[in-house]
């Protein structure tokens, strides 16, 4: 860990955003704020703090459900992942919920529960996504299971989108949707009327109401950033009220030296970069062990007082090197802006993902957790 790279976090902004995403949602609706992934690398015991309007949260693994509980979240935590069978009670214990998808959780819930409190689970349907989730004709034996399990209660069902982030076309979204539907009735066929239906992610909840039920699960409008493009765009042509979203994250750094090197100089591994004239480089302590990524050198733009200053050569793994022959005043520990705001310029996570060819999902979970979080209020900010 080194305090010369670290993240700071709008205070403001995740409660914010939670705000703007359910000016389209039912007041009725419960908002589950999904903070696996360490908040998508937000860092989850700073944003947990700032989300104090969410009704539940939800994570992927037991740990991460144990560690909510460990800094005081009371609220319902939902375990999105697969809990091994070992630790079920250290779950049930910690009152998180499960999702489940495997007849073995469910039998082992009994046992373990036997004359105690209640574990609530929820049950996961296959409607399309081919990832966790029970066919929609295994639900006949798995509600027989679940209704013949002491101590097991079914209190949700659930499902998820495979095809709502990438397309304009919503055929898909719409067959898994009526799947769901169909699976719902089934399951109250059977006696049960479990309380808390949920399919959203966040371009689901911001785009179609009819998928809302009693709660909905979002994760990337939480922290400002829209799920895709195209998730931007017909939310745009509703010409309902779009979300205002605002990213919650700044990533910065300083750097640490300040040279002027000779044109056709080479500049770091590979000597895959060559000055083409006297260059004024400054080094940077942030490398792909922090989360950035290698792919971005000689690629990446950074901000230095609030002006673009392009990645030369490559991304090492505690260093990267900038041009900054064109920024005036450029001192030892200038402050740096990685991704985020200065003035009028801006990285954004949608354009480093564009240069490192991926998702904003993926440039902000990989964040390296061992950095350290700043919540700032926005007020106060010496930038944007
Ligand atoms: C991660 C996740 C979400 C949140 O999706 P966003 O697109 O980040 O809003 C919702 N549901 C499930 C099951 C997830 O795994």
């Amino acid at each position: 860990m080194s305090n010369l790279v670290w993240i700071e976090l709008d205070a403001q902004a995740p409660d914010h955003n939670m705000n703007e995403i359910r000016k389209g949602v039912q007041r009725d609706v419960l908002f589950c704020a999904v903070v696996k992934s360490n908040a998508y690398g937000h860092g989850v015991r700073q944003v947990v703090p700032l989300l104090k309007n969410a009704d539940w949260f939800a994570v992927n693994s037991l740990e991460e459900g144990l560690e909510l509980r460990e800094i005081g979240v009371k609220k319902p935590v939902l375990l999105l992942g697969h809990v091994p069978i070992s630790q079920l009670h250290d779950a049930a214990k910690a009152e998180l919920r499960l999702t489940v998808f495997n007849r073995e959780t469910i039998a082992a819930l009994s046992k373990i529960k036997a004359g105690g409190p209640q574990v609530r689970i929820h049950l996961k349907i296959e409607t399309g996504t081919g990832r966790q989730g029970i066919l929609p004709e295994q639900i006949p034996e798995y509600i027989r299971e679940i209704q013949d399990a002491d101590g097991v209660m079914l209190e949700g069902v659930s499902t998820h989108f495979a095809n709502i982030e990438d397309t304009l076309n919503y055929d898909y979204s719409h067959r898994q949707l009526t799947t769901f539907k169909k699976a719902l009735e089934d399951i109250q066929k059977m006696g049960e009327n479990p309380p808390i239906i949920h399919t959203t992610c966040t371009a689901a909840a911001v785009l179609f109401p009819e998928t809302h039920f009693s709660m909905i699960r979002a994760g990337i409008g939480v922290y400002g950033l829209w799920p895709s493009r195209e998730t931007f765009l017909s939310a745009t042509m509703r010409e309902k009220s779009v979300p205002d979203l605002k990213p919650v994250l700044t990533w910065k750094t300083r750097a640490i030296q300040l040279k002027s090197l000779p044109e056709g100089s080479f500049v770091g591994y590979g000597c895959s970069y060559r000055t083409t004239r006297k260059t004024r480089v400054a080094v940077l302590p942030i490398g792909y062990a922090d989360g950035y990524d290698r792919s971005l050198g000689n690629t990446a733009y950074v901000l230095v007082n609030g002006k673009r200053a392009p990645v030369i050569g490559r991304i090492c793994m505690n260093l990267s090197m900038i041009d900054v022959t064109d920024i005036p005043k450029v001192t030892l520990e200038n402050e740096v802006v990685i991704l985020g705001r200065w003035g009028n310029e801006v990285i954004s996570a949608e354009t480093m993902a564009g240069w490192a060819q991926t998702i904003n999902y993926e440039i902000v979970t990989r964040i390296s957790p061992f950095l350290e979080r700043k919540v700032v209020n926005s007020k106060d900010r010496a930038q944007g």
